[in-house]
């Protein structure tokens, strides 16, 4: 284990792990990609940017793995995600030391970031024998129905940089299971990491031996170009896309013109209500860790809260006093609770947000830049902004950490405000009664793919899907029957008798 002090510099210590996980020099270029990072600003590396050609191949070559790869059986397919999961395991560390240098978050939540990846595995590796089909009821004497459940091919995947490589993970882990090459365009903001990931996998390839085909998984650096190569190649009938709901939008088409396949992980635009019987110590946390941590820039951030008229007063001074105390600095500091933001113009966007709110009549607790990390390195205050009305950027992502809250009446009311937005990813309800617990879960309730009772909204395990509704995309990843959208299914009936009924009583006879 390497020794991690907040005193190294960020470009050496990065430069370490780079090499010593087996990154290849070939990688970098002096002319490229940089390679920056929040916690100071500075270019760690300038990496080789890929062609659209160079791109194009690589999907070949995953192409031409897909017709190996998919006769392997599942479980077999499965001790590479085993593999896989041993060396993030062993590697752990590092990578989640990459983590937070590429992206600034604080160390235990980069280390969590690879711990879900370990969970992925995990979770893929038993279902590698679970890949169950349905034995069907059929009409038809001596015949039986059932459906088998194939590989489907490659898988696109393109990834955001707040979760630069655990997203890779929910889907990878699933794809190579269930029979599927992936090709990965990971954000342009955050290369290291995912060239770091590629080393770790080709380490688990080189121990699974020779029934993994080359080109099993592919790794396109460069911008959005590539993932435009990516979503319009007919060879790659399954494109994963997390990232803003802009980006869904110019994905979406092109993807459904071409007839494949889109799981669409977008935008959050996260509420939670806080009812007069609520635990307020318990809510404080939970709402404090759900929009301040990772410098709210989790796709689950809490942004919008909305407190019963009757706790507001108690709630929201004691919210304020805690976005005042929070600890902001170096990721890398033991104590640190909020790290830098992505960059300058993640800073301005959340600068823009607060003056619209100010010009709405909000107050604005918090907010502003605060100085470290030097003049390259954008690390902002938290902001608590008591808005009059759910109006203005509220209705909105911005994606830093700014939480609006406003009191509400009914409980009618407040789950409506909960739904009244586009985004339809995570929600929460803090409450000890029942009957607002579950009017909030129910049909009526919170249309977001996530709603949670007294448990803030971000953050997700890996048993679960993953995943929202409306703006968010519709997509469900990781958890529960995830899989299926990685694999085709056929519905195969056979016929074991002599005569040929025909269904719903159809004649035919010759
Ligand atoms: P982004 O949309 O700027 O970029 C995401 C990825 O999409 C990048 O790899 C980028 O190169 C690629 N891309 C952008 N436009 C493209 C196009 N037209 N064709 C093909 N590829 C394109 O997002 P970001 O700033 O990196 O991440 C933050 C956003 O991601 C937030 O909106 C956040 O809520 C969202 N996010 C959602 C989830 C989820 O699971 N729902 C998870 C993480 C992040």
């Amino acid at each position: 284990m390497r020794d991690h002090t907040p005193a190294a510099s960020v470009r050496a210590e990065a430069l370490a792990i780079l090499s010593s996980l087996g990154v290849p020099e070939s990688a970098f270029a002096a002319q490229g990609l940089p390679a920056r990072s929040p916690i100071t600003g500075e270019i760690v590396a300038t990496v080789r940017a890929m062609s659209a050609d160079e791109a194009g191949a690589a999907i070949g070559r995953a192409h031409e793995a897909f017709l190996a790869w998919r006769r392997v059986p599942a479980p077999r397919r499965g001790e590479l995600v085993r593999l896989i999961g041993e060396e993030l395991r062993t590697h752990k560390d590092d990578l989640g030391r990459l983590v937070t240098l590429e992206t600034g978050k604080i160390v235990s939540e980069g280390l969590g970031e690879v711990q879900e990846m370990i969970d992925i595995c995990d979770f893929a590796v038993g279902l590698s024998r679970q890949l169950y089909g349905l034995t069907i009821a059929t009409e038809r004497r001596d015949h039986r129905m059932m459906e088998t459940w194939h590989p489907l091919g490659v898988c696109g995947v393109i990834s955001a940089f707040n979760f630069p490589v655990a997203v890779w993970s929910w889907n990878a882990a699933l794809a190579f299971i269930c029979g599927d090459p992936v090709v990965w365009k990971p954000s342009e903001k955050t290369p290291l990491t995912a060239l770091a990931t590629q080393a770790i996998v080709e380490r688990a390839l080189a121990r699974f031996g020779a029934d993994a085909p080359a080109g099993l998984s592919e790794l396109l650096i460069g911008g959005r170009d590539l993932g435009e190569v990516l979503v319009d190649d007919a060879r790659v009938p399954v494109v994963s896309a997390t990232g803003s709901t802009a980006m869904g939008r110019a994905v979406a088409p092109r993807l459904a013109g071409r007839f494949a396949r889109a799981i669409l992980e977008l935008g959050g635009n996260n509420a939670a209500i806080v009812t007069p019987s609520a635990d307020l110590g318990l809510a404080l946390r939970a709402i404090a860790f759900a929009a301040m941590g990772t410098a709210g820039q989790r796709c689950t951030t809490l942004r919008r809260l909305f407190v019963h008229e009757s706790v507001y007063d108690t709630l929201v001074p004691q919210l304020a006093r805690a976005y005042a105390a929070v600890s902001i600095g170096d990721p890398r500091e033991a104590g640190t609770l909020v790290g830098p933001l992505i960059d300058g113009s993640a800073y301005e966007g959340m600068e823009r947000a607060l003056q619209e709110a100010r010009d709405l009549g909000a107050r604005v607790h918090g907010g502003g830049r605060v100085a470290t990390g030097g003049a390259d390195a954008f690390y902002a205050r938290p902001a608590l902004v008591e808005i009059p009305a759910h109006t203005g950027p509220m209705l909105r992502e911005t994606f830093a950490p700014i939480l609006y809250v406003t009191r509400y009446a009914t409980l009618d009311e407040a789950i409506a405000l909960n739904n009244a937005v586009g985004a339809g990813l995570s929600s929460s309800i803090f409450t000890l009664d029942m009957r607002e617990a579950e009017a909030f879960i129910a049909a009526s309730g919170s249309d977001c793919g996530i709603a949670n009772v007294n448990i803030g909204p971000s953050g997700a395990e890996i048993g679960g899907a993953f995943g929202g509704e409306k703006e968010t995309g519709g997509g469900r990843e990781a958890g529960s029957d995830a899989w299926k959208a990685y694999m085709r299914r056929a519905t195969n009936t056979l016929n074991y008798g002599t005569t040929l009924p025909l269904a719903q009583g159809v004649k035919f006879d010759i």
